[in-house]
């Protein structure tokens, strides 16, 4: 399967995805993760995407598409199915997606396109933490690690994303229904959008996307 998780931010696109990486064998590619790693490693172009992120903008469509495109071309086993994770995030991207896997004979099967409302998402990205080294996800009431700032699955450090405060997630959501909600209406046109109710808890939301792989 080749699939886009689609939805706000906080809507649980990433434990989704780590589900799903799992159960079908589906690689996981997240453009947020991969702009991350790019900050991590302190080049130039790191500290210009720090600024984009921290700010709750989109990073531009040149960069991010590449990022994807490299991916694809050289760093993906197509044989196998892969979803991608917060891309595309605007028409423009979602229609250079489209010709790169047309490119390489691999078509998206299907859009899951989650949501939840405003005061669901808000509480899940201020709770939010993630591990430093391995990535995992945390939440701090709905799941907490078992010791205080230290990762259950690698023993790494669990932070809270800079960009999961409550002015840049406002920022972030204007963002998203602004640049990447009319994408919902461009994979509508060729019939790929399967509606998720993301507000359910996150084993609801596994239960109901399986129908979609059978
Ligand atoms: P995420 O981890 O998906 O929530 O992404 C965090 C931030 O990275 C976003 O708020 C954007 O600033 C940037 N970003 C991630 N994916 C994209 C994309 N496809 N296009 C533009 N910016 C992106």
């Amino acid at each position: 399967m080749r699939i886009v998780l689609l939805g706000p931010p906080g809507v649980g696109k990433g434990t989704l995805a780590g589900f799903l990486k799992e159960k079908y064998d589906l690689a996981h590619i997240s453009t947020g993760d991969m702009l991350r790693e790019e900050i991590k490693k302190g080049s130039a172009l790191g500290l210009e995407i720090k600024s984009v992120i921290t700010s709750g903008a989109l990073v531009s469509d040149e960069l991010v598409t590449k990022l994807v495109q490299n991916k694809i071309e050289h760093d993906l086993d197509l044989k196998k199915g892969f979803m991608f994770d917060g891309f595309p995030r605007t028409v423009t991207q979602a229609v250079d997606l489209d010709a790169i896997l047309a490119k390489v004979g691999a078509p998206l099967d299907f859009v899951l396109n989650l949501d939840a409302d405003f005061d669901v998402l808000l509480k899940r990205m201020t709770g939010r933490r993630v591990c430093r080294k391995c990535g995992a996800l945390f939440h701090t009431v709905t799941k907490p690690t078992l010791k205080p700032g230290i990762c259950d699955l690698c023993g790494g450090e669990v932070y809270q994303r800079p960009d999961d405060n409550e002015k840049t997630i406002q920022a972030r959501m204007e963002v998203y229904q602004q640049s990447t909600e009319p994408i919902i209406n461009y994979y509508a046109k060729q019939n790929k959008i399967k509606k998720v109710d993301a507000n359910l808890e996150a084993a609801e939301v596994r239960l109901a996307v399986a129908v979609f792989f059978k």
